[in-house]
């Protein structure tokens, strides 16, 4: 084998969809994300959202690009005519602003995303009202693995 260089940071290699429901955080009423990748140096992470509810689960822009894979169930934007649906690909160029739906016919989506920089979430007007970075992500990790019995720590194996 090759050496690696000293300092390459470690692969990360795992079940996506996790086994132990309780990987899965909950950001909202109906809305979980399950943690894969958290970078602090890029400030990249990539994560599986799970939405259990119909309706607009959270209007948002974007500094950078996002890019998504449907696993599950299927979703829209208002500002935009299509639905990605399962198997569906999507890139979201960097200056979007969109208000993300789960159609009234679909009980759970889960989609895979990989995001840079920052959600910034807004109002009707595009008045920031929150944000979320990799930072924020990690939080509410500690937190939530922290109070089911994971521990704190268990969100540092998807750190980088
Ligand atoms: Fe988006």
């Amino acid at each position: 084998m090759i050496p690696v260089s000293a300092g390459v940071p470690a692969e990360i290699a795992v079940p996506a969809m996790p086994d132990d429901d309780r990987l899965w955080v909950q950001q909202a009423e109906g809305v979980w994300f399950r943690p894969l990748m958290l970078n602090t140096v890029t400030g990249q992470w990539c994560n599986l959202l799970k939405v259990t509810r119909a309706g607009i689960v959270s209007r948002h822009r974007h500094p950078s690009a996002v890019f998504g894979y449907v696993i599950k169930g299927k979703w829209q934007y208002d500002e935009h005519e299509w639905v990605a649906e399962t198997g569906s690909f999507v890139y979201e160029p960097p200056g979007e602003i969109h208000t993300l739906r789960v159609p009234e016919d679909c009980t759970e989506m889960i989609t895979f995303f990989n995001i840079s920089g920052a959600m910034i979430y807004v109002d009707e007007a595009g008045n920031q009202t929150g944000y979320e970075d990799t930072f924020t992500k990690i939080q509410l990790c500690r937190d939530h693995y922290g109070a089911n019995g994971l521990g704190a720590d268990y969100v540092d194996q998807f750190i980088r």
